[in-house]
């Protein structure tokens, strides 16, 4: 099972990637939560080119991915879960339930650092949310997160195969968050208890800045209600609310390849001030 995962984890990758997109895509025409406020075709475009282009960039500047570094870690002994004599089982646990508190603390600081805010609020321009904008983060974001990763994999000493599971649990629940789907009532809580559900992420992309300062989780539902950036609902209610950012509202610029690579360099929308007023990190 390890070997078949990491000597086919490109295919692995794409073949969950597309599983996930078209599944989810049929779920949002089932049983959508809210009227769509762009229709697709102005969006998913752009959405979509961003994934191929990212994943080229990717396979280019780090040839041996997330998971070579945890190759390394392990035959050098770096890293914490190789310091001691851990069961497999339970170092693998451990280092998929670390990395997502990692990503946690990662998306708090793109939003905390101007510079690094410019970057990530690409994903937040999208003027709508759904299966793709699970997937549209800016190639720099993306190259930065990826040398936190190698950080995090090679201090904590990751296993190869949880680095693997977990990129592709990663891959899937982001776009599962993201997606435009209704979750009946009596579902949506109980799921809410331990994942981040997709009535949770969406108050992420409120244009209110409260909002967007909330719910950074991707995977478990834990760390927002633990560090205490967890918001419930959408003050507007999740059919009313406005996605997006308020400085940026034309779709020739959220919505086009063109447009979206160059809103890290445009003005507007200073960061989240932690600590002051009602822009702080917002704990509800
Ligand atoms: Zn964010
Ligand atoms: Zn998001």
């Amino acid at each position: 099972m390890e070997g078949f995962l990491l000597a086919h984890e490109p295919a692995l990758r794409l073949a969950a990637f597309a599983a996930v997109l078209a599944a989810m895509a049929l779920w949002e025409i089932l049983a959508p939560r809210r009227a769509r406020a762009l229709p697709r075709r102005r969006r998913w475009p752009a959405n979509l080119g961003i994934v191929v282009l990212n994943t080229l960039m990717v396979r280019a500047l780090f040839p041996a991915a997330a998971v070579g570094m945890a190759f390394s870690a392990q035959s050098h002994g770096w890293g914490l879960l190789n310091q001691y004599a851990v069961p497999a089982w339970a170092a693998a646990a451990a280092g998929i339930v670390l990395l997502d508190l990692a990503i946690y603390l990662q998306h708090v600081m793109f939003h905390a650092v101007p510079a690094l805010w410019r970057l990530h609020r690409m994903h937040h321009a999208d003027l709508d949310i759904d299966v793709t904008t699970g997937a549209r983060f800016h190639p720099v974001e993306i190259a930065l997160s990826m040398l936190v990763k190698f950080a995090v994999i090679a201090a904590l000493g990751v296993p190869p195969v949880a680095v693997v599971v977990f990129e592709l649990l990663l891959n899937a629940t982001s776009m599962f968050n993201h997606a435009n789907v209704r979750i009946p009532a009596p579902l949506e809580p109980a799921l809410r208890w331990l994942l981040v559900t997709p009535d949770m992420h969406r108050v992420h992309h409120s244009v209110e800045r409260a909002e967007t300062n909330s719910n950074f989780g991707f995977n478990l539902s834990l760390w927002d209600r633990l560090f205490g950036t967890y918001c419930a609902q959408p003050r507007a209610g999740h059919e009313a609310m406005t996605i997006g950012i308020a400085d940026f509202r034309d779709a020739a610029e959220c919505s086009t390849l063109a447009g979206m690579l160059a809103i890290p360099f445009r003005g507007g929308t200073p960061p989240l001030q932690i600590g002051h007023g009602k822009d702080a990190l917002h704990p509800r």
